[in-house]
């Protein structure tokens, strides 16, 4: 089974160079660009949450440009993507629209079965959302967010992206949900105190020596839980790195981080959370695990 598992993932890895290649092949020819094309388009669809996309981001990462010493804008340059091809790509990925391929197909399930998974916790007896505060943040079109209001919880959201953030409240609009807000916010300003506070899939965009702050600050929004999710680096995925790196691309500077489970836990430990479940998703491009903690008595 561990066998079958790991074959997938290394024709998932094999399949995903070869889809980004062409994305990033078309969008030279087609796109006139002042600059290389950037690191998270080259990954793209795969970027997100997904540890396929976090295995090339970080083999990119490797033997990319510029260096781990340059300076790096990651919130830039994730806020410029995320407002233009990104919004287009994952606008497509996070709704029905049948304009996506196998890969992206395949990323829309998984994505799908994290929000499933927070979905079913909080449905859960004594755990619900319903007239509590939630802060969603990086909440993208609003696939947490709307079932969360839709739960009859007040929900504050906010992207980092301006179209994100605005396809996401006339989502929210057509659905007839009165109880989200939607604004565009680099979750580093969001501020203020909620019960629940949430954060999917975004964690992916920070560096691991960023990502102890970030989730210093999530906690410090949160007076009572948080639900947050990202790309675990294990042996197995480190491997599969490997493996993406011997499809380098000329561009190749994504960047796209993953985190070890335990960095996670010791995180949200010293922010005074306690991890009261995880779960991982894992389909062939995505891969997502997914923490519920509390703050600890
Ligand atoms: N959480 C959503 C979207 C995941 S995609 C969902 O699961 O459906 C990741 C999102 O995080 C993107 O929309 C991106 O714009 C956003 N993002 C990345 N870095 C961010 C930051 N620093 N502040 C706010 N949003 C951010």
């Amino acid at each position: 089974m561990v066998q079958l598992r790991r074959g997938a993932l290394g024709v998932g890895i094999f399949a995903a160079c070869c889809d980004a290649f062409i994305v990033g092949k078309q969008q030279r020819k087609h796109t006139p660009r002042t600059a290389p094309i950037s690191a998270v388009e080259f990954a793209d669809p795969l970027v997100l949450g997904g540890g396929a996309a976090a295995v090339l981001g970080l083999s990119a990462l490797t033997l990319g440009k510029p260096s781990d010493s340059e300076a790096v804008d990651d919130i830039k340059e994730v806020r410029e993507y995320f407002n233009t091809v990104g919004f287009e790509r994952w606008n497509k990925i996070y709704s029905e629209s049948d304009e996506v391929n196998n890969v992206q197909m395949d990323i829309r399930d998984g994505h799908q079965q994290t929000i499933d998974t927070v979905l079913s916790w909080v449905d859960e007896k004594d755990n619900g959302v319903e007239g509590k505060s939630v802060c969603d943040l990086g909440c993208g079109v609003g696939s947490l967010a709307i079932p969360l209001a839709q739960r009859g919880a007040t929900v504050s959201a906010s992207d980092i992206s301006a179209a994100m953030a605005t396809e996401a409240q006339s989502r929210a609009e057509a659905m007839g949900v009165k109880t989200a807000s939607f604004e565009a916010n680099n979750l580093e300003s969001v501020e203020g105190s909620y019960d629940t506070v949430t954060c999917i899939d975004v964690m992916i965009h920070y560096p691991t020596d960023k990502m102890k702050d970030m989730v210093q600050h999530l906690a410090s929004l949160s007076s009572d839980r948080l639900l947050i999710s990202f790309a675990p680096k294990t042996t197995q995925y480190v491997i599969l790195k490997k493996i993406g790196s011997l499809f380098p691309g000329p561009s190749k500077t994504t960047r796209a981080y993953l985190h070890p489970e335990s960095s996670v836990r010791e995180a949200l430990a010293d922010a005074g959370f306690t991890v009261k479940r995880s779960k991982l998703t894992a389909t062939s491009f995505y891969f997502s695990t997914l923490l519920e903690a509390t703050r600890s008595a």
